[in-house]
Parts: structure tokens; C-alpha cells; sequence
């Protein structure tokens, strides 16, 4: 592991005007590395960087499908580099190694299925009339900018990019400051993939500091942002005094409704992946289950059962897919779940299993199951991001799609039934951007994602993603 990493602009390595930051191991709480930290005039370097490759048209004027060859190019170098990369990201991060492992696949993933549709981003000719020919471009907007969470560093980095580069912009990327460095691995693939100096730029710095210099820049014609909704409505106000679009995809708290037909066997599984995966700091954890009074014991028996038989430890000590769960990604993090789950206790809530942190070194929070949560408590309301379960209950539909609705946020939602009209009727009613019926997390990167209310807007993910990184032209021609 080297000992200093540093950003990436304009094809080349370079420290920050804002000093460095430690990162730190949170499977062990010691320092790993530190990381150059940017600051508004290194941001400005980048930016500039992109556009003079935006203005030079060479990604724009390229025949779409090489461009959508370098995308591929770039997931395939990442495969090629699995191991040293997959390390990495459990030591920045706290997830198991496999869990890494499955990050970096899913990362190279997007390369493939964007790098795949560069050339299918086509126009269309508008009929006029005889005297008339109309046709439409779909133009890059040029510099993209991308603000990156700590949880799924990779794949939030390479979701973003991967579409912005297929449609032919440009990208500064702003890395999370507690899990920066894997995000290096993203310069030395779009080199290796042939991409311009200037066209991937990497940068970390503070979020108040080279965040939001990023998303004020006024070259930047375009941002996307994962992470809280705080942040959000920061980079949305930014955003908006350069009249730049954004998409915003800011977290949830999303329900399962679980009704007294539900195949509970089967939903053990959806409780592992659901809340467990990542240590919960998911933005589409299942952090709520709302299920039928007349099985509300043996789901929580169930749940119990799953939380207890979760190995939890340094990420770096499980390789190999199984019952096992990391750290979370810092101390602060971890305090701030545990201290929603005494906050949940003190409103009413019991806490069936967990809730401690574990009496060693390290960011670990014990899997969590909390039983009789209503509505109008905390934990009920705000974002955990960590692996705490809430467990509330309901007698019949209408009563389970108004908890389910019951909060700011829609990002996504599940029914668990046999009975397929009542599931579809509940997913119809549900206020979320995706709907999972029989299985938490069914779907998968060609489905668009995005929320309904404080969730955010726009949509990534699918087809539908391309169109956030290209801005329509109309071009009439009056013919002789
Ligand atoms: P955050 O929203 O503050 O940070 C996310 C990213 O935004 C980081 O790269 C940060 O540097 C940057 N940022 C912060 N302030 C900025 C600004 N003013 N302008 C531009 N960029 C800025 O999230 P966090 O502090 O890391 O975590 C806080 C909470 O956010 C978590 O507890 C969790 O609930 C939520 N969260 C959600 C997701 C998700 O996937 N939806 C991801 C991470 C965090």
C-alpha cells in the first residue's frame, strides 16, 4: 500500500492546495494512508482541463462507437487489476473483502453496459412539410461533475462516469474524503483505455472546500450527486444560480411490507442483503419492515436469528462469500447509528438483538433488530446508514401503505406476498422510485434508480441515465 496518494488533473499526478488528509482503516481504527486534499484552485484546474478537451470536440466528434470501446476498455482494466483494487477498497472502507470484490465487478459492470450504448444515443427527423427538413442532436453537455459518496465509492464513481464519457463529456470527479483512494484506480483507466489528458480528472478535498468549488464552477455544465439530502439542497441551490441541471439521488428510508401470505423462509434472505450488506450503509437498505400483526413474532424470530449469525470483523479477514459483515466506514458513523438506536429505545422502541459497539478496535455496530417502531418515532423517520433493522407492524393494507408513505423520503419500497393483485396494488400506491415485489434489491444496473420526494430527482442506472448527460439540438433546414 503506498503511503500518499494523490489527485489526478489534466493526465497528471499532483498534490493539493488544501494540504492532506489521513485515511483511516476503519476494520482497525489506524491510519492507512493520506491523501492529497484539493482545494478551489486545483478544482479550477481541473475544470478547465475538461473543458479545453470538451472544446477540442475530440470526444464529441469521435465515431460513437470507439468512444463506447474506451468505456468497455476502462471495465475491463479494472477486472484486470481485481485483487490490488478490491484490497484496497475493504481497507479504506471496512466491507468484506468479498463484498469488495463484488464492488469492483459491479463497478466494471457499468463500463460494460454504457460502453456498450454509446452508439445507440441516435436523434430523430422531425416531419415539417415538403419545404422542410428537421433533425436531432443529442450534444454532450461537456464537463460533468461528480460528487461521490463513501459508501459504494466505486460504483457511485463509475455509474456516473461510465455514461458521462459514453455520451462524450468530459468528468471531474470530487472523491469521498473518508474512502479516496480507490478512486485513483479510475485515472489510471481511462489512460490505459486511451482517453485525452483531461477527460477524467480525480480530485478529493473537503466538501465545503473543493465540493463546493466543484459544484460552483461556472464552466461546469452539468453535476451529479449522491449523499445526503443536506448536501443535495446545497448543490441544488449551486446548481441552480448557474442554471446547471442535477440529478440527486440522496438516500431513503425505505419499508418492505410484508403481508400474512409471505413466504418468511424466503425473506431471511431479503433481511441479509436488505439491511446487513455493507453494514446497512446502503441508500436502498430495507431499514424498515412493516409486517402482518399475525406474523410479527416469527419475522422477528427470523430477523433475530440473521442479525446473530453475522460474523462481524475487519473486512480484510473475509474473503470468502458467507455470513459476515465489516465495519461501518468510520467512528462517527458508527456513533451516530448507535446513538439513533438509544434515541429509538428512549421513544419506545426495544432493542431485540444488538445495538453495541463491539468492545474492540475498529468501526464496528453489532447487526440490529428494533421491534414495536411507529411511525412517529426517529428512527421511523430519518436515514440509519448503518445495519439497524425496524420492525413495525400493521393489520391490514391501507394501514400498511400509509406507514410506508409515511415519510419524506421515497427512494424504494417491497411487497412480499403470494398474491400478485394485491402486490401490484400496493406497489401502485407505494411513493418510491422502484418497487421490489418477492425480492429486496430485484432488478439491477438496467433498471433506472432515483427517488420520489426528498430521495431526489432524476433517474441513473438503465437507458433512461444516458439522457442526463446529453442536451437535445434541433436543427431545421428550409430546403430550395
Ligand atoms: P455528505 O452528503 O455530506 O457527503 C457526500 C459527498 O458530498 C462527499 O464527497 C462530500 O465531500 C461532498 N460534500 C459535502 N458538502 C458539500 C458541499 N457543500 N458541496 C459539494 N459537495 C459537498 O454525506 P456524509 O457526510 O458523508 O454522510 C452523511 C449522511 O449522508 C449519512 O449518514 C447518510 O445518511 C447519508 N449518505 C447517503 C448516501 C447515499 O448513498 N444516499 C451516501 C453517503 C451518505
Amino acid at each position: 500500500m503506498q503511503d500518499f496518494w494523490q489527485n489526478y488533473i489534466d493526465g497528471a499526478w499532483s498534490d493539493g492546495g488544501g494540504g492532506r488528509i489521513d485515511v483511516v482503516n476503519p476494520g482497525t481504527g489506524d491510519v492507512l494512508a493520506a491523501h492529497a486534499l484539493a482545494n478551489a484552485g486545483d478544482v479550477d484546474r481541473a475544470v478547465r482541463a475538461a473543458e479545453r478537451v470538451h472544446a477540442s470536440r475530440v470526444l464529441t466528434d469521435m465515431r460513437p462507437i470507439e468512444r463506447g470501446r474506451m468505456v468497455q476498455e476502462m471495465g475491463r482494466w479494472l477486472l484486470a487489476h481485481l485483487d490490488e483494487i478490491s484490497r484496497v477498497l475493504t481497507l479504506e472502507q471496512g466491507k468484506p473483502l468479498w463484498e469488495a470484490v463484488t464492488e469492483v465487478k459491479g463497478a466494471a459492470l457499468y463500463f460494460e453496459y454504457y460502453g456498450n450504448q454509446a452508439s445507440t444515443v441516435e436523434g430523430k427527423s422531425i416531419p415539417l412539410g415538403a419545404g422542410y427538413f428537421d433533425f436531432t442532436v443529442n450534444e454532450p453537455y461537456g464537463v460533468s461533475a461528480q460528487v461521490i459518496p463513501w459508501n459504494y465509492p466505486l460504483e457511485m464513481t463509475a455509474r456516473g462516469i461510465s455514461a458521462a464519457l459514453a455520451t462524450g463529456n468530459a468528468c471531474v470527479v470530487k472523491s469521498p474524503e473518508l474512502t479516496p483512494l480507490t478512486n485513483a484506480y479510475f485515472a489510471k483507466a481511462a489512460e490505459a483505455a486511451g482517453f485525452p489528458a483531461g477527460t477524467v480528472n480525480i480530485l478529493c478535498g473537503l466538501g465545503q472546500v473543493a465540493g463546493a468549488a466543484l459544484v460552483s464552477h461556472r464552466s461546469v455544465r452539468q453535476i451529479v450527486f449522491t449523499g445526503s439530502v443536506q448536501t443535495g439542497i446545497a448543490i441544488a441551490s449551486a446548481a441552480a444560480k448557474n442554471v446547471v441541471p442535477c440529478v440527486l439521488e440522496l438516500g431513503g428510508k425505505s419499508a418492505a411490507i410484508v403481508h400474512e401470505d409471505a413466504d418468511l423462509e424466503a425473506f431471511e434472505s431479503d433481511i441479509r442483503w436488505g439491511i446487513y450488506f455493507n453494514a446497512g450503509q446502503v441508500c436502498s437498505a430495507m431499514s424498515r419492515v412493516i409486517v402482518h400483526e399475525s406474523r410479527r413474532e416469527e419475522l422477528l424470530e427470523r430477523a433475530t436469528e440473521i442479525a446473530q449469525s453475522l460474523s462481524v470483523g475487519p473486512g480484510i479477514e473475509r474473503d470468502v462469500e458467507g455470513p459476515t459483515m465489516g465495519s461501518m466506514v468510520s467512528d462517527g458513523q458508527r456513533d451516530r447509528a448507535a446513538g439513533m438506536v438509544q434515541v429509538a429505545e428512549s421513544q419506545g422502541a426495544r432493542v431485540v438483538t444488538g445495538g453495541r459497539k463491539l468492545n474492540r478496535p475498529g468501526a464496528f455496530l453489532e447487526p440490529t433488530v428494533l421491534d414495536g417502531v411507529t411511525s412517529d418515532m426517529t428512527i421511523a423517520q430519518e436515514e440509519v446508514f448503518g445495519p439497524v433493522l425496524s420492525v413495525m407492524s400493521f393489520s391490514d393494507d391501507e394501514e400498511a401503505i400509509e406507514i410506508a408513505n409515511s415519510t419524506d423520503y421515497g427512494l424504494v419500497g417491497g411487497v412480499f406476498t403470494k398474491d400478485l393483485d394485491r402486490a401490484t396494488r400496493v406497489a401502485q400506491r407505494m411513493r418510491a422510485g422502484q418497487i421490489f415485489i418477492n425480492e429486496w434489491f430485484a432488478g439491477g444496473i438496467e433498471t433506472p434508480f432515483g427517488g420520489f420526494g426528498k430521495s431526489g430527482y432524476g433517474r441513473e442506472k438503465g437507458r433512461e441515465a444516458l439522457w442526463n448527460y446529453v442536451q437535445t439540438k434541433n436543427v431545421a433546414m428550409k430546403l430550395g
